[in-house]
């Protein structure tokens, strides 16, 4: 199992790489422009700017995304 871990001062992304089909439902979804793709992949780079509005957590199709406070 590859989950990558992306660490705000107040929350947690993680995203499960093996669930992850590089699709960009969350990239197109976020309103902060928190996702990129990279090989394939989504990485939560910019996990700082989250508003915790949720939308990544109900868009991704493989439920790869987890929030802590969603
Ligand atoms: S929406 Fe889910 S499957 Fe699609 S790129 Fe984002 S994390 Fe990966
Ligand atoms: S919770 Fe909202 S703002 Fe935060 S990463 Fe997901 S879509 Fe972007």
């Amino acid at each position: 199992m590859s989950v990558k871990e992306f660490v705000s001062d107040d929350w947690v992304i993680k995203i499960d790489h093996d669930k992850c089909t590089g699709a960009a439902d969350c990239v197109d979804v976020c309103p902060s422009d928190v996702f990129i793709i990279k090989d394939n992949k989504s990485f939560a780079d910019n996990v700082d700017d989250c508003i915790e509005c949720c939308a990544c957590v109900s868009a991704c199709p493989t439920e790869a995304i987890f929030h802590d406070s969603c």
